[in-house]
This record gives C-alpha cells, structure tokens and sequence, in this order.
C-alpha cells in the first residue's frame, strides 16, 4: 500500500512540474489507473447520484463501500462488482489502511458524522472527499484539516456546482467584474418540503436544518459570486410550522456585509421553492436560474448573454477533477478550508438570530 501511495505521490509531484504536458500524455504514460474510491453511507446521495457517476468518471472508479446495512450489500455488489474484500463497516473501517484498491474515501454521511468518519478516513492515509456541508461546527472542520494535513493526504468538500461550467463562469466574473463593481448579491434556495418526514435532516444533532442542508449553497454562491468574504452578517430564523419543524428552522434569511460596501441577501427555506443566484453591477447584472440543481444550471445576463453551457454528469465532472488534482499532486479545487468558511458563516446566522443583532465575522 505505502509504495502504491509513494507511487501516487511520487508521480503526482513530477507531473506537476510537467503540467503543461497534454492531458492524454499524463494518462497514458503516467497514470498508473484510476483512483479507487470507496464511498463511506449507501444513502439516496451515494445510491442515485455518486454510484452511478462513477461509472462515468475517467479518473477515477467505485472500488469499496462502508456501509452499516449489510441488506445493501448483495445489491451493491451485483450493480457494481465491489469485492467482498473492498466491503467494510464502520467498526472495521480503519482496515482500509491496508487495501490498495482504495484511494480516497468519500464520506457521504449525516453532516453530524462527517468530521468522526472523515478523521477515520484520514487516519486509514487515503485521500478524503468529504460531502457538503462539511461539519456542524467550525471545532469539527478544523479537527477534519488537521487529521488530514497529519496524514498528509488531500482533502476535498463535494460542493459540487464550484466544478459546474456556468457556475464557473460566475467565479470567474468575481474576478475579471466584466459589468463593473458587484453592488448587491443575492442568493436564495428552497423547496416546498410538505412532509420532511422523520429523518436526520430534521435532527439537530445529525446536522439537520435546512441553513446546513442547502443553505451553505446560497452562502457559498455569495462567497464564490463576490471572490470576498464577509465581515458581518446579520440573520433571523422563521418558523411557520413549528408543529412539524420542531428541532431545526424552517427558514433562515440572512444579510452579508463586505468590506467594500457591497451586500448580499441569502435565503434558505422549506416553506417555498427558489433557485435563484444574482449579482447587481455598477453596468449590468447576470444571474443563475437555476444555480443549485444536479443538472439544467442556466442563467443570463442584462445585455443577452446566456449562460447554458451543458455537461453531462456534475458529479462525475466534480470527482474526475478532484481524482486529477490528485493524481497530478495540485491543490484541490475545493478544498477543506472553503467548507469551513461555509460553517463559520452558519455559525455566525445562527447566533445572529439567536441574539437578535448583527455579528462580525
Ligand atoms: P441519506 O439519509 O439518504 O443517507 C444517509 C446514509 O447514512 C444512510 O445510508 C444511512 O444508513 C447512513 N447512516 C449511518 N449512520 C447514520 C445515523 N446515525 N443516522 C442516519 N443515517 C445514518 O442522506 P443523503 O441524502 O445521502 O445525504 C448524505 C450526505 O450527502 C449529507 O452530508 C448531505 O448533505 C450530502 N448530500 C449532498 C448532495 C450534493 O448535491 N452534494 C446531495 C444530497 C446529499
């Protein structure tokens, strides 16, 4: 295992030094396969969304799972091929550390778990992509970098609109501001949720609620939009159904103050469905509608541009960039420190709306 990863290593840094190389060249001359991924929580995210999208990945392949339920496993299996070998649960998991197929393991938990399995996942020396948001608390973000810089492997957070080609777009216009100074951003999204039902997202302690759930979307939309962070926010929590959200808010609306004068509205809410993510400039504005879906991103601008690049599989795209920063040893795209600003803002809303004024970040 140690000379595979020293192989990966080894190979990531040279071809760092040769990034100007055409990709094919690196792939066939270099890479010696794809990484394997092993995905930690066989819920509907891994199930319908990241399984499938490993079949479509070039760099990088579904090699393991963890998983509590062993119903899920013959299943899994018959779909995927996964080796008994590469089949774990969360009391063996640390044994990861000795199978090669495995590279990176992909936390895909309750956010409650995901700092605990993520520090696992380190301590096992394979690479680790962490599911959005990426903690409960900025304590738990910090613990998660830490394991990994210890283990010294990488580490990624799954938001995965930062790898989407119109999303992108935006990011880029933080900072090239081609219709001038951004003056107010705003960045709301929701769903009508009728029956959430009785699960994590609507416990506390799992990490439920909707500012973590989607809500980091909207404040990372705003932190990605500006290319700034904030230094003051100020939010409260509404609740029209307390009967049925009885531990988590329903809706969080929230402003974000910036150095420069510039605002940013956000608003997450189960009570209603929005998808909307839009800069006003000094010459023009530009948005994204939607700007948080697993596919048919678009947006446009006030003088007719559209913004409609397709792709075919976001996720697939996300983790194909992330095994290629990998195996080219380059710093990740998204990298743990972007969730953890996430957190500190969330951190920051709440006590915002606990206290009932604003908070300087
Ligand atoms: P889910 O409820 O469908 O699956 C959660 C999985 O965790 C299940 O397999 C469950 O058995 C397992 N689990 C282990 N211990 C558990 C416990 N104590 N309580 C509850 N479940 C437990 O959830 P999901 O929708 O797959 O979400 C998982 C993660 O993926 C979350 O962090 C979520 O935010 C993230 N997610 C990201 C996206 C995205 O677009 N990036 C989309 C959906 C979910």
């Amino acid at each position: 295992m140690k000379n595979r990863r020293s192989f990966i290593k080894k190979t990531g840094l040279f071809m760092g030094g040769l990034s100007v190389l055409p990709q094919y060249t690196f792939t066939s001359k270099f890479q010696k396969k794809k990484l394997g991924v092993c995905l930690v929580g066989l819920g509907n995210y891994s199930e319908n969304l990241l399984a499938p999208a490993l079949q479509l990945t070039q760099h990088c392949e579904l090699k393991g799972v963890v998983t509590g339920s062993p119903n899920k496993i013959p299943v899994w299996q018959r779909k995927y091929g996964i080796l008994d070998k590469n089949i774990y649960n969360y009391d063996n998991m640390d044994d990861i550390a000795n199978n090669p197929d495995i590279d990176v393991i992909y936390i895909v938990l309750p956010t409650g778990l995901h700092s605990r399995y993520a520090i696992k996942a380190a301590e096992t020396g394979k690479h680790v992509w962490c599911e959005k948001p990426m903690a409960k608390t900025v304590e738990e973000c910090e613990a998660i970098i830490k394991a990994c810089n210890k283990n010294k492997v990488k580490l990624s957070i799954g938001y995965r609109m930062q790898h989407e080609p119109n999303t992108q777009t935006l990011i880029k216009w933080s900072h090239t501001r081609p219709y001038g100074k951004i003056e107010t951003v705003k960045a709301e999204i929701g769903f009508n949720i009728q029956n959430p039902g009785n699960t994590w997202r609507m416990d506390k302690e799992l990490g439920g609620g909707l500012i973590y759930d989607v809500g980091v979307y909207s404040i990372n939309g705003i932190r990605y939009t500006t290319g700034s962070e904030p230094i003051s926010v100020t939010a409260l929590h509404k609740n029209t159904r307390p009967e049925i959200f009885k531990e988590v808010e329903e809706t969080t609306i929230f402003t974000l103050n910036f150095n420069d004068g510039l605002t940013a509205s956000g608003k997450t809410t189960a009570a209603e469905s929005v998808n909307i993510l839009k800069a006003d400039c000094e010459n023009g504005w530009y948005q994204l509608q939607p700007f948080q879906s697993y596919t048919g991103v678009k947006g446009k601008t006030s003088d007719g541009q559209l913004l409609d690049t397709y792709i075919e599989n976001q996720q697939a795209k996300q983790m194909d960039d992330d095994a290629l920063s990998i195996l080219q040893n380059k710093p990740m795209m998204v990298p743990g420190e972007e969730g953890l600003k996430d957190i500190a803002i969330v951190e920051a809303i709440n006590e915002s709306a606990r206290l009932g004024s604003s908070v300087i970040l």
